[in-house]
């Protein structure tokens, strides 16, 4: 059995970030998820960035780019054929999908359809949700960020431990 000292623990949760973004790729998703909901509907998107740790996106991919009726009924929905264009994109890219997001017309927490139907259902997958349908102004704090662990469970990541799980890269 290994102890680990309870200060290597907090390094290891609170300095690194779940999930990073670059500034100007945290506005453009803001605005394009905004766009595509106009307030009225979901709106998602695939988060691409290199493979493996840390989480740091460098690339957004909406999901009416590759399946232009994922909006039409309100709540998200991707024809499992379009698929093949994400993987395309990410093979073209090099970069691998690190996360998915939509927005909630309500508060952050995961539907049922959310926790039974994971965009990629591969353990370690972290879906963001963002609520208000992502109106301004987004608080960070007010955003749920999900692990997925396999078999239709989740881990919400709270920023309890993870001081900060979602960072911004300001400069
Ligand atoms: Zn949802």
């Amino acid at each position: 059995m290994t102890f680990w000292p309870l200060t290597s623990i907090w390094r290891l949760f609170a300095r690194r970030p779940e999930l990073s973004i670059p500034a100007p790729i945290w506005s453009d998703l803001l605005n394009g998820l905004r766009a595509r909901g106009r307030d009225i509907r979901e709106s998602g998107a695939f988060l691409l960035g290199p493979p493996g740790q840390p989480r740091r996106v460098s690339a957004i991919v909406f999901y009416d780019e590759i399946d232009p009726h994922a909006f039409d009924t309100g709540i998200i929905v991707i024809d499992g054929a379009c698929m093949a264009d994400l993987w395309a994109i990410c093979r073209r890219s090099g970069l691998a999908v690190i996360a998915d997001v939509h927005t909630h017309p309500g508060g952050a927490g995961q539907s049922e359809s959310d926790r039974r139907h994971p965009m990629i259902a591969e353990p370690g997958h972290v879906a963001m949700i963002i609520p208000d349908f992502a109106a301004d102004p987004v608080q960070l704090k007010a955003v749920g960020l999900y692990r997925y662990r396999g078999n239709f469970s989740w881990d919400r990541i709270t920023p309890r431990f993870l001081r900060s799980s979602l960072k911004i890269e300001l400069a």
